[in-house]
C-alpha cells in the first residue's frame, strides 16, 4: 500500500495506516502537512466506473447499431470539436499575446524615442541659445533685448512655459511676460546645475511661478522639465544662466497623439515613470506602480514586455527606457505602454467561436453522413434478421436473401446460406432415420405380434387387439363374441405324418379359415393347433352361423399329404362378451369351457356358452 501511494503522490515522509472492516485509512504526512486519505473511496469510485460501464454496456444492447454508430460519432465529433477548439484558442492566445506584447513594447520605445528627441530638441535650443556668438553682448547689456530674445524663442515652441536669464548670483535678469524678473532662483536645481553646464532637470511643480502662471486648464498644478545652460564670455567665464522651463503637457499630447494613432486604442495606457518608478504621466501621479525590483530589471533590460497580473485585471504590458539622444543624456524615464488580456484577447475569442460554430457544423454534417452511412450498414443486417425471424415460421421463406453490403456483411449473408443448407441436409437426414426407425419398429412389432408358421396373428397380437375391441364393447355396447377352435386329434396327425406333416396341417387349417372369416373378424393362432376368433358385432344365431361355417369350412377342406387325403375337423367353443364380464379373458375363459364341452360331446362341433347345448349340436 504504501509503495503504491509513493508511486502516485512522490516522496512521502511518514505514513501509518489501520485498518478496518471495509475502510483502510492511510495516513500520509507531506510536507509537514497530515492528509488522511480513504483508500476504501478510491476502491468504491473504481467500482461506480466499473458499474457504470456495464449499466452502458447493457443499454446499449437495446440500441441499435444506427443508434450506436450515431452516437458514437456524435462523441467523437463533440470531443474533436472541443480538442480543435481548445487547441485554437491555445494557439491563437498564444500568437496574440506574443503579437501585443510586442506591439506594446514597440509603442512604449516609440514613445520613449519620440520624448528623448523632443527633449533633445528643447536641450540643443536652450544650448544654443547661451552660446551663440551673435547674442553674446546682448546677455550683459538691456535686460529689454534679453526679454525680446526669449519671448522669440517662446514663441517658436509655445510649450516653454518661462525661459529666463539669471545672472551668477542668482537674480532673474530678463523673463518671459517679465515674470520672476528681479528675484532669485539662486536656490534652484536648474540654476545651480546650468552654472556648471547644459543641464536638464526632471518633472517638478512649479515653486516660484505657481502663483504668477494663475490655474492650470485642468486644475492641476503646474508641473515642468527645466533646461538650462551657462553663458560664457570671451574668456569662457560663467556669466549667467539661460533656464527653460517646459511645460509637462509637451509629453501629455506627445502621449495623447500616439493614444490616438492606435488602431485599437481601447483599454489602452501610456504612463510615463521617473527613473525610479514613480509616476510623472498617468493615473495616480507620484505613485509607484511597480516594485523597485520590477523597475530594476526593466532598466536593466531597456525594453520589453510581460504580463502583468498584479492589478485586478491582468494586463499585457510593454516597456522602454528613453536612454537620451545623441548628446542629449535623457532622465531614465520609463514608458509603459499596456492593454487589458480581456481586450487583446478579444479577437481570439471570436476566433474560438468561430472555430466552435464551424466544428459543430461540420460535427453536425458528420452526425448526419454517420446516421445514413449506419443506416446503409445495417439494411442488409436487417434484411438478413427478418428473413431468418421467419424461417419456420413463414413456409415461403427457407433461406435467407443474398444481400449486397461489405465484405463482412457478404460473408455473414452466404455463411448463414450454407449453414441453413447444411441444416435442410442434416433435418432431411434426420426424417429419413426416423422413417426409417418408424418402419423397423413396425416390422419388428409386426414380427412379435406374428405367428411364424401360419402368417396369422400371434396370442400377444391378438391379446392387445382383443383388449382393445373388449374396451370399445363396453364404451359402444356393439356385441363382441370369441370362438376358439381346435384340431381334433391331432396328435395323431402328428403321430401318424410326422410333425411336419402337422405343421403344413396347421397352416393350411389357419389360412382356410381366414378365408371363411369376414375382414372385420380377427383370427389369430392361440398356441398349438388351437386358433381364436374375434367376432363383432353378430347375435347369438350369428355366432353359432359363423362357427359352423367354420366348422363346416375345415371339415370339407380337402388336405392332401404325400397323395394321402387327410380328414381334419375342429371343435369350436364359443362366448358372447356380457356386462359381468371384467375383461377379454373372461371372456376366452368361458369360450374355453365351451370348447371344452364341444370335445367331451365327441368334437367335430361347436357349443356356444350360455346357449343351448342341443340347439348347437343339433345345428351340426
Ligand atoms: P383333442 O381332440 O382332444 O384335442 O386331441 P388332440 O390330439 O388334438 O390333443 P391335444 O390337444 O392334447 O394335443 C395337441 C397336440 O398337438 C400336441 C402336440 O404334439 C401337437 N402340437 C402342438 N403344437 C404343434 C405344432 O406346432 N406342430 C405340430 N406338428 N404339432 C403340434
Ligand atoms: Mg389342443
Ligand atoms: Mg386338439
Amino acid at each position: 500500500m504504501r509503495n503504491s501511494i509513493e508511486r502516485h503522490t512522490g516522496r512521502l515522509d511518514e505514513l501509518g495506516s489501520e485498518t478496518r472492516p471495509g475502510k483502510t485509512t492511510v495516513t500520509i504526512r507531506r510536507a509537514g502537512k497530515v492528509t488522511r486519505r480513504y483508500i476504501a473511496s478510491i476502491k468504491l469510485g473504481l467500482r461506480t466506473l466499473f458499474v457504470q460501464r456495464t449499466a452502458l454496456m447493457i443499454a446499449m444492447r437495446h440500441w441499435s447499431l444506427r443508434q450506436q454508430v450515431t452516437l458514437l460519432v456524435g462523441v467523437l465529433c463533440l470531443a474533436l470539436v472541443c480538442a480543435l477548439a481548445a487547441g485554437a484558442a491555445y494557439i491563437a492566445q498564444s500568437r496574440v499575446r506574443q503579437i501585443v506584447m510586442s506591439d506594446e513594447a514597440h509603442d512604449a520605445a516609440l514613445t520613449t524615442s519620440i520624448l528623448d528627441r523632443g527633449m533633445f530638441e528643447r536641450y540643443r535650443e536652450v544650448r544654443n541659445l547661451a552660446a551663440m556668438p551673435p547674442l553674446k553682448a546682448i546677455w550683459a547689456g538691456d535686460p529689454a533685448m534679453i526679454r525680446q530674445v526669449l519671448e522669440q524663442l517662446r514663441t517658436s515652441y509655445p510649450d516653454y512655459a518661462w525661459i529666463g536669464y539669471a545672472t551668477p548670483d542668482g537674480t532673474v535678469q530678463a523673463a518671459t511676460q517679465g515674470m520672476l524678473e528681479g528675484q532669485s532662483v539662486q536656490a534652484r536645481p536648474w540654476f545651480q546645475d546650468g552654472l556648471k553646464g547644459p543641464a536638464v532637470g526632471d518633472v517638478h511643480e512649479a515653486k516660484l511661478l505657481a502663483t504668477l502662471l494663475g490655474p492650470a486648464p485642468n486644475n492641476e498644478p503646474f508641473r515642468f522639465v527645466d533646461v538650462a545652460a551657462p553663458v560664457r564670455d570671451e574668456s569662457g567665464r560663467v556669466i549667467g544662466v539661460v533656464g527653460a522651463h517646459l511645460s509637462w503637457t509637451w509629453a501629455e499630447e506627445r502621449r495623447q497623439a500616439i493614444l490616438r494613432s492606435q488602431a485599437r486604442p481601447d483599454g489602452k495606457s501610456i504612463w510615463i515613470l521617473s527613473g525610479d518608478g514613480t509616476m510623472l504621466l498617468g493615473p495616480n501621479i507620484g505613485s509607484k506602480p511597480f516594485s523597485d525590483e520590477q523597475i530594476r530589471a526593466m532598466r536593466q533590460a531597456k525594453t520589453g514586455a510581460f504580463e502583468d497580473a498584479s492589478g485586478p485585471e491582468a494586463m499585457l504590458t510593454g516597456y522602454a527606457v528613453a536612454g537620451g539622444y545623441k548628446d542629449y543624456p535623457g532622465l531614465g524615464w520609463i514608458v509603459i505602454s499596456r492593454q487589458p488580456d480581456s481586450i487583446a484577447f478579444a479577437a481570439t475569442k471570436g476566433i474560438v467561436w468561430t472555430i466552435i460554430g464551424l466544428g459543430c457544423a461540420i460535427a453536425f454534417a458528420g452526425l448526419i453522413c454517420a446516421h445514413f452511412i449506419a443506416k446503409g450498414v445495417a439494411r442488409p443486417l436487417q434484411e438478413i434478421i427478418q428473413a431468418a425471424d421467419k424461417i419456420g415460421r413463414d413456409p415461403t421463406i427457407s433461406q435467407v436473401p443474398r444481400v449486397v453490403g461489405s465484405s463482412e456483411i457478404v460473408r455473414l449473408s452466404a455463411a448463414l446460406r450454407s449453414l441453413l443448407r447444411r441444416a435442410g441436409a442434416a433435418e432431411q437426414q434426420v426424417i429419413e432415420v426416423a422413417s426409417q426407425h418408424e418402419k423397423d419398429v413396425t416390422a419388428l412389432r409386426q414380427l412379435a405380434e406374428t405367428d411364424a408358421l401360419s402368417g396369422l396373428l400371434n396370442r400377444r397380437g391378438f391379446s392387445l387387439l382383443a383388449s382393445d375391441a373388449f374396451n370399445l364393447y363396453r364404451r359402444s355396447e356393439r356385441s363382441l363374441a370369441v370362438l376358439l377352435l381346435d384340431i381334433d386329434l391331432f396328435k395323431k396327425v402328428n403321430d401318424t405324418y410326422g410333425h411336419a406333416a402337422g405343421d403344413a396341417v396347421i397352416q393350411t387349417v389357419g389360412t382356410a379359415l381366414t378365408k371363411a372369416l369376414r375382414s372385420s373378424d380377427i383370427i389369430a393362432r392361440f398356441g398349438g393347433e388351437e386358433f381364436i376368433v374375434l367376432v363383432h358385432g353378430a347375435d347369438a344365431n350369428g355366432i353359432i352361423t359363423i362357427a359352423q361355417n367354420l366348422r363346416r369350412a375345415i371339415e370339407a377342406l380337402p388336405i392332401e399329404h404325400q397323395e394321402q387325403r387327410l380328414s381334419i375337423t375342429i371343435s369350436i367353443g364359443g362366448a358372447m362378451a356380457h356386462a359381468a364380464d371384467r375383461d377379454i379373458q373372461d371372456v376366452i375363459e368361458r369360450a374355453d369351457g365351451a370348447l371344452y364341452k364341444a370335445k367331451a360331446a365327441g368334437r367335430n362341433r361347436v357349443v356356444i356358452d350360455g346357449l343351448q347345448i342341443q340347439l348347437a349340436a343339433a345345428v351340426a
